[in-house]
């Protein structure tokens, strides 16, 4: 199946038509629904890559093809090496519900890379928005009879709890665009409210702007609309507070607006 696997800040090389799989065998095929659990593992060898991998686990062990659905190699290139509803072997009896990210590294005696870590979070960000059903993150020794298993030789606390933080960033950053406040001053005094910066436009809080030129403030329910003296505006709303561009503001409330650019303040005129 051709799952979209363009992955923002991360490398993604699809590797499964020319990784060696046996002649014969293949692996059996679950529905994506099937999914439960993303299985971390680690290569336990200091150094390797899929081609490597793929050859031992089907030359040496017989099996169908590579064990994992994905390899991350330590500059944080991720191998995408089997199909995810490919059943392949890394957890035996979970196999069916589990997908396999191995991130090359003997991690008993070294540490995975920051570039790894941050690559394998990524991975596993864009798989759960896509597989809604793999709701965990387990470490191969987590899974039923592997408790002897030092794989992946990593904390998984840690790495779920740092994971979990790399989650609430990125939730952070669509809530949040990147915004450089603006200071206002009316008449020539300061307001204590200020505004931002957004994409070159200072948006401007409506309410007390509104106030501070004697304007009307409306708050339309039905279609979640301000309005300012009687006109709609292009306004945004922020934490329950609505900003509008500056232009628009002082045209409904027919006020004059400078921009001082150097020191970043919004100059508002009463006529
Ligand atoms: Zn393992």
């Amino acid at each position: 199946m051709n799952m979209n696997m363009t992955i923002p800040g991360a490398v993604v090389k699809d590797v499964r038509a020319s990784l060696p799989r046996h002649k014969t065998l293949k692996y059996g095929r679950r529905k994506l629904t099937d999914i439960r659990s993303a299985a971390m593992h680690h290569s336990a060898t200091k150094s390797g890559s899929p081609e490597a991998f793929a050859g031992y686990h089907v030359n040496t062990n017989g099996w169908p093809g590579i064990a994992y659905h994905f390899v991350v190699q330590k500059d944080g290139t991720i191998y995408w090496c089997n199909d995810l509803e490919a059943i392949s072997y890394h957890v035996g009896n979970s196999n069916r519900h589990a997908l396999g990210i191995c991130l090359v590294g003997d991690f008993r005696t070294q540490k995975p890379t920051l570039a790894q870590l941050d690559a394998a979070h990524r991975l596993i960000q864009h798989l759960q928005v896509q597989i809604p059903s793999m709701k965990q993150v387990l470490g191969h020794q987590e899974y039923p009879g592997y408790a002897w298993k030092d794989c992946p030789a990593f904390p998984m606390i840690k790495f779920r709890s740092d994971y979990s933080q790399f989650l609430q960033k990125a939730v952070d950053k669509v809530k949040t665009p990147i915004q450089v406040p603006v200071a206002i001053s009316m008449n020539g005094s300061m307001l204590s409210v200020s505004g931002f910066l957004q994409e070159g436009v200072s948006m401007l809080p409506v309410r007390a702007v509104a106030n501070a030129a004697g304007g009307k403030v409306e708050w339309i329910e039905q279609t979640m609309d301000v309005r300012v003296n009687g006109k709609d505006l292009n306004e945004k709303v922020i934490s329950g507070s609505a900003y509008a561009p500056a232009r628009e503001l002082a045209a409904v409330l027919g006020i004059q607006v400078e921009w001082d650019d150097p020191n970043k303040i919004v100059k508002l005129r009463g006529v």
